[in-house]
């Protein structure tokens, strides 16, 4: 039977750099699926559809294909109507287009599947907000990522900055607090610890001590069964 690890945590807490690198250790698939709703939104950003409950986004769901697939590295790669937008997904614009549009319910529906399937067959670490209450309910490890939020926007801005983008800290800051209150305050699947999670705190923590903090539930979890 395969694996299921639900990582939940707000924006910027190190989800994604700490789950590859487990993911990465453990040989486990790593599933990004912020990636997913990043992806929805910049559909609606190239059409200037708003990003609330609407015939438009109705009408656009119906008209795209979200795809995941992995490169050779392993690294995930995701596909708007077979066009990888990988890279394109990643700005501050589109960040606030997801936290919007991924409280429509029927965006959320819409991705459910292709996220469950993920877990299907493989070994995951499913980095997200709702894994561990929604998508994968019955994942074997849930873990809730989680740090202050001056912590989580100094580590985005030091990601953007070394991209080479031209981002403000306090733009940032503002950013994490107006998403994780979006986030956490929606009606549907807000972002919460599920009730059998186990919460890691990774505000003074650096990285190598995240990802051991995160193997070391795991293992402990699945008493290293994989
Ligand atoms: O994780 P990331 O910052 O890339 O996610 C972008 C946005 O997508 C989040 O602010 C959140 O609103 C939304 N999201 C979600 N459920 C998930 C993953 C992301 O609602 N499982």
């Amino acid at each position: 039977m395969s694996v299921a690890v639900a990582l939940d945590g707000p924006a910027g807490a190190g989800k994604s750099s700490v789950a590859k690198k487990a993911a990465k250790e453990l040989d486990f698939i790593y599933v990004d699926t912020g990636a997913l709703y990043r992806t929805i939104g910049l559909a609606a950003m190239r059409e200037n559809i708003e990003p609330v409950a609407s015939d438009e986004v109705f009408d656009l769901l119906k008209r795209i294909k979200v795809e995941l697939t992995f490169n050779e590295k392993g690294e995930q790669i995701v596909l708007l109507n077979g066009e990888d937008v990988s890279g394109q997904i990643r700005t501050p614009e589109a960040s606030m287009t997801a936290s919007k549009i991924s409280a429509i319910p029927e965006v959320r529906a819409f991705l459910l599947d292709l996220q469950r399937s993920m877990a299907k067959t493989n070994n995951v670490i499913m980095d997200g907000r709702d894994i561990g209450t929604v998508v994968l309910p019955d994942a074997q490890v849930k873990i809730f990522l989680t740090a202050a939020p001056e912590a989580r926007a100094g580590r985005r801005y030091k990601e953007l900055i070394e991209k080479g983008m031209d981002v403000k800290y306090e733009d940032i800051l503002n950013d994490v607090i107006e998403r994780d209150n979006f986030d956490m305050n929606r009606e549907i699947a807000p972002l919460k610890p599920a009730e059998d999670s186990v919460t890691v705190d990774t505000t003074e923590l650096d990285f190598d001590q995240s990802v051991e903090a995160v193997i070391s539930v795991i293992k402990e979890k699945t008493d290293k069964h994989f």
